[in-house]
């Protein structure tokens, strides 16, 4: 039986690398890479050696005569990313004039001349890309990482976005664990940057910045009634879940028999997961114990995931579709809100594919309680309530007639965006440090030895090994900018480095 990559995938190629028979595709130098979804084991050439096994950081790759059966449709989703027969014309037509690219893919620059840890490098953030970044970088010996991040736990978003249900995702940390334990990296916890250390301080001290913040904010939903009680943000709700200490305070409102999330992305699909789980499922995984003691009094029977479009623009992914109607979650569609609508003939297999299990589900009896229903071409118009939320009401997309839901829990879930960073130009239009392949530029002009990665650089999309060709992309740059002798030359020399370390461990 061929091995089958299932629902935690998050695209980062080190199984490619791995396969002694180029089965594993899309590849990073295929154009088809950015845009994949996840990526797919060709059963023709498969040659079970179960080399790509080992290389995968969170656990995604499962011989197919272990797939256990909520995964058994990742066999056929793997296969059908090839057509029948394998063919190179038959290979999976995701075309780029359908979709953005979610990261750049470059291969990475070589670095000589310089002594061993004499490049010094700051990274801001501990997030995937930034230790996708710390990674490259380590490659070369003449390069010595410190990390500096806000929290008191590391790994950004792969430790406090990831659901805690999600718990192969969450192992990349043992993959960003084994970078951080090079012997020529630092990671300064508890350490803002704007707010314990300057950027200037860095700027004096390093060689290079790399600034990998993220996108720390959700984007805002602009219509009457979001602030009322019992509106928020999913990102509050997964930070409280999570036990992101900026979240502590953001439990949500369970009494009422409904919630309902607007927008229909993974983030939305993860927080209906969990408000709709079993409790005691719950309790074996990373989730935050008194967000669990919460989840155990809910009140909450139905979790409606409203999206203003219809399936065909559907933004949750193949996988996590595949794993929401396969896996423990109870969902449904209504058969006779999705025979309304008038869903076009797609040329993308991926969406396609999304389309067809939709009608599956929509083809089950309506599950028991509680359960996530998904419902499309819903553009939200107002949150009602006088203190507190009691509904929302939405009109059709097409069409155009108004829909009211009772409601004691509305979240909004319609992306993220990044924040401007005092000191860096900021490029308002997609919420990102202005850079150009991960070079930061003032009026296009890079500004010597600063570099930005993540989301932080290309906005909220993508999963977490997306990063890895993106941070491929920017320590690229900043090592090539180092061998043409670019780097401020100044700047880490002398003691300053020494007295920085001091100043540091003071504070
Ligand atoms: C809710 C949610 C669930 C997700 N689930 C999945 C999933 O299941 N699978 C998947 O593949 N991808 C998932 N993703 C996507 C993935 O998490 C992102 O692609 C990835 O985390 C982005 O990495 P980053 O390093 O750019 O940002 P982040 O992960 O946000 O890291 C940024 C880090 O910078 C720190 N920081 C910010 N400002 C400062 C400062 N001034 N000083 C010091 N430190 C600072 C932050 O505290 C944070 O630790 C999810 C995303 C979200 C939002
Ligand atoms: S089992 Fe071996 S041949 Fe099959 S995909 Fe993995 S590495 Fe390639
Ligand atoms: S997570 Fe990485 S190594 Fe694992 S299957 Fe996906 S691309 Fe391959």
């Amino acid at each position: 039986m061929p091995h089958v990559i299932t629902q935690a995938c998050c695209g980062d190629a080190s199984c490619v690398y791995a396969c002694p028979v180029n089965c594993i595709h899309p590849t990073p130098d295929e154009p088809d890479f950015g845009i994949a979804e996840m990526l797919y084991i060709d059963p023709s050439t498969c040659v079970d050696c179960g080399a790509c096994v080992s290389a995968c950081p969170v656990g995604a790759i499962v011989p197919g005569h272990r797939l256990p059966e909520t995964a058994a449709r990742f066999a056929d989703v793997n296969a059908g990313h090839y057509g029948e027969p394998a063919t190179d014309e038959a290979r999976f037509p995701v075309r780029a004039e359908w979709r953005l690219p979610m990261a750049p893919i470059t291969k990475p620059a070589r670095l000589g001349g310089a002594a061993p840890g004499e490049l010094r490098v700051a990274i801001v953030g501990s997030g995937p890309s930034a230790m996708y970044a710390a990674d490259e970088l380590l490659k070369h010996r003449e390069v010595k990482v410190s990390v500096f991040e806000r929290l008191s736990q590391p790994f950004g978003l792969a430790r406090f976005g990831v659901a805690p249900d999600h718990e192969s995702t969450r192992s990349v940390a043992n993959l960003f664990d084994e970078i951080a334990r090079h012997p020529n990296i630092t990671i300064a916890l508890n350490t803002e940057i704007g707010r314990d250390i300057t950027l200037d301080e860095l700027r004096r001290t390093h060689h290079a910045v790399l600034w990998a913040g993220g996108a720390p904010t959700d984007r805002p939903l602009a219509i009457p009634g979001v602030d009322l009680e019992g509106v928020q943000s999913a990102t509050s709700v997964v930070g409280w879940y999570n036990g992101h200490p900026d979240f502590a305070d953001a439990a949500p409102l369970l009494d009422g028999e409904r919630a309902v999330i607007i927008g229909n992305g993974n983030v939305a699909l993860d927080v209906a997961r969990i408000l709709t789980a079993d409790p005691d499922r719950l309790a074996v995984t990373s989730i935050d114990l008194t967000a669990l003691a919460s989840l155990r009094d809910s009140a909450v029977r139905e979790v409606v995931v409203a999206a203003r479009r219809g399936p065909e623009n559907a933004a949750f992914t193949l996988p996590e579709l595949v794993g929401l109607a396969d896996g423990p979650a109870r969902v449904w569609t209504d058969p006779a809100e999705l025979a309304a609508l008038d869903i076009p003939e797609l040329h993308d297999p991926e969406q396609a594919a999304k389309i067809a299990l939709l009608h599956e589900i929509s083809q089950r009896p309506r599950p028991a309680e509680p359960f996530i229903r998904l419902a499309f071409g819903l553009t939200p118009e107002q949150i009602l309530g006088d203190d507190r939320a009691t509904g929302i009401r939405f009109r059709r997309t097409v069409g155009g007639e108004p829909v009211e839901l009772s409601a004691g829990l509305v979240l909004t879930a319609i992306g993220y965006r990044g924040l401007p960073v005092p000191g860096l130009p900021f490029d308002e239009a997609d919420g990102t440090v202005t850079n150009r392949d991960g070079r930061i530029v003032v009026d296009e002009a890079p500004l010597p030895g600063m570099y930005v990665t993540g989301w932080a650089k290309r906005g909220p999309t993508g999963f977490i090994g997306t990063n890895k060709t993106d941070s491929q992309e920017t320590v690229a740059a900043l090592l090539d900018d180092a061998q043409a002798g670019l780097l401020p030359a100044t700047a880490a020399s002398g003691s300053a480095p020494r007295r920085f370390g001091r100043r540091l461990a003071a504070r």
